[in-house]
């Protein structure tokens, strides 16, 4: 077994709560009589343990931006985790129709080999998180794009497999001689982490999640170096191996069916614990037949074993997931020097929900595809959030700002809300991606009311011609991009066509400049010697999966 000095990542997990019920989670979602959400304190001390694990810190659930403390958790993070390791990739702040593409391209240039004491692997150190990205993802995408360096994501909406946990050995017949051969082999084990829960430090998630589930004795106490301890001192904890059906050959079941499959021993374990979801269908109970799950009582689409869990990285994310850009709308804002350009408004209102035209600081009329109203309103900093809500993105711009086409596109994209897009067109060259026309001196941002640069302001500044000035002194530069066809630089089209030869092309371009990275880091032959042993460690198969899966 592997000891967690040996795993690449070790999990915090912060909450068991979660806003899904996959099939076979392996923290057993809805099956506890509780959620429990970790001690913010103790969340500090599990970080602060493991600040010299070579591998990433992972942050997992559940679901953990339900973690009412999330945001703070993800600032302890930032204040924790070495400078090297910390988020430092541009490309992050530019809007994109492909999230994960642009993930997976920011993580690519991450990677490291490090010497773990039972062969080289590559690696990625910093902070990771675990998420089915629900509307709190969306809500909290500035600090989680500014603390993760790697993203676990999957929203859960396609089709991905999860192999049956609740199985118990005994229950499937295999003696003690073969299960010890197979436990010492479980994949997870293998491939995957240890981690931290409240009641304890463990040398496996699953593990964890099982004393969790079962109101176990607990794991190590959390102390400095726990994870350097030999694998012999978790001993203990193999206990929950027997209820563990990871390293059996069963099936896969797509997660999206809600149907958690489960054999005796543990069906009778849980039954003692009454929980609403044990009584709500959500299980099913296998029969076992000389050693084998029995074809009739798997039910529904679950799938053979060894069935790969996702067929591209694109299926991680619908288009339909809340992350993607909300509403967008206008504020116009004249001075005495301008008139109200009606050619103008109706053109933006071809991208815009509505628009308001600001005068004074004060809304003066409300403009959208229906017709006008008037109104008389003071609009701050400080009223942004509450008048438009955080769902939206405001173009704030002077009179003769017309919006280009780019603008559509931004409503099918992931906007990053901390960043000022902006254009000055006295100083910045136009193009007609989002800007088709403005005269010399026009001005145009476009901002969301949840960006951290905003909770600088004393919130009391007046939304007049002076506002363009005041935010960029308020914005922290590296979080300014203009608003011209830089901006593209991240819109693949991926999310419509993964398989097209420009995304192949692309793909295979990251990881030859992966290869290359690492030929100068390490050398060639160190290079090749470290791809052999990986192959001969994972076999040719599972090794052409794990290229594919991680890096295509
Ligand atoms: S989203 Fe993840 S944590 Fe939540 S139920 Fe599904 S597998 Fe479990
Ligand atoms: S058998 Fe289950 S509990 Fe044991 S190491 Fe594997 S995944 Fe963890």
């Amino acid at each position: 077994m592997k000891a967690p000095k040996d795993q690449w990542v070790i999990q915090i997990d912060v909450t068991n709560a979660c806003v899904r019920k996959c099939s076979n989670c392996t923290r057993f979602c809805g099956f506890h009589k509780q959620p429990y959400f970790m001690d913010y304190d103790y969340f500090c001390k599990a970080v602060d343990s493991l600040i010299d694990h070579p591998g990433l810190i992972g942050i997992m659930g559940g679901e953990p931006t339900l973690h009412p403390r999330f945001a703070e958790m993800c600032q302890y993070l930032q204040s924790k985790i070495p400078l090297k390791y910390r988020v430092d990739d541009e490309d992050l702040f530019y809007p994109t129709d492909s999230f994960i593409e642009v993930r997976r391209k920011s993580e690519l240039k991450q990677y490291e080999i490090h010497e773990y004491s039972d062969g080289p692997r590559p690696i990625i150190q910093g902070a990771g998180l675990w998420t089915s990205m629900t509307k709190l993802y969306k809500d909290n995408l500035e600090i989680i794009q500014d603390t993760f360096n790697f993203q676990n994501l999957n929203d859960h909406t396609n089709i991905s497999y999860h192999q049956p946990v609740l199985i118990s050995r005994k229950d499937m017949g295999i003696d003690d001689k073969k299960w010890e051969q197979l436990r010492e082999k479980c994949w997870v084990n293998q491939e995957w982490s240890g981690a931290i829960t409240p009641k304890g430090c463990f040398f496996c998630e699953v593990a964890g999640a099982l004393d969790m589930l079962y109101d176990g004795p607990g794991g190590l106490p959390l102390e400095d170096g726990w994870w350097q301890r030999p694998i012999k001192d978790f001993e203990s904890q193999f206990r929950w191996c027997e209820l563990c059906g990871i390293p059996l050959k069963t099936f896969s079941r797509d997660a999206r069916e809600e149907l958690s499959d489960i054999s005796q021993t543990d069906y009778q374990l849980l039954k003692k614990l009454d929980t609403v979801d044990f009584h709500k269908n959500a299980l099913n109970l296998v029969e076992i037949n000389n050693g084998a799950i029995t074809a009739d009582s798997i039910k529904k689409t679950a799938l053979y074993h060894g069935v790969s869990y996702m067929e591209d990285a694109q299926n991680r994310l619908s288009v339909n997931n809340p992350i993607y850009a909300g509403s967008f709308i206008g504020i116009t804002i004249y001075d005495s020097e301008h008139e109200i350009d009606l050619e103008v408004i109706e053109c933006n209102l071809k991208y815009l929900e509505q628009i308001f035209i600001v005068s004074d600081g004060r809304i003066k009329k409300v403009i959208d595809k229906q017709g006008d109203r008037v109104c008389d309103e003071l609009l701050r900093v400080c009223d942004l959030k509450s008048r438009f809500g955080t769902n939206v993105y405001m173009f704030i711009m002077t009179p003769d700002i017309e919006l280009g086409e780019g603008v559509a596109r931004l409503k099918n994209s992931v906007v990053n809300p901390g960043i000022l897009h902006r254009i000055d067109i006295k100083k910045d060259i136009i193009d007609k991606s989002y800007i088709n026309n403005g005269v010399v001196g026009g001005k145009c941002v476009l901002i969301n009311a949840l960006a951290q640069s905003l909770k600088a302001a004393n919130g009391n500044e007046i939304i007049d011609i002076s506002i363009f000035d005041k935010l960029d002194k308020l914005w922290v530069s590296r979080k300014r991009v203009t608003l011209n066809s830089d901006m593209n630089k991240n819109m693949y089209g991926v999310s419509v066509d993964c398989r097209s030869i420009d995304t192949i092309k692309r793909r295979l371009g990251d990881v030859i400049n992966l290869i290359h990275r690492f030929i100068k880091e390490y050398g060639g032959l160190k290079v090749c010697m470290y791809s052999i042993k990986l192959t001969k460690r994972y076999g040719f198969k599972l090794m052409r999966q794990k290229v594919k899966n991680r890096f295509f």
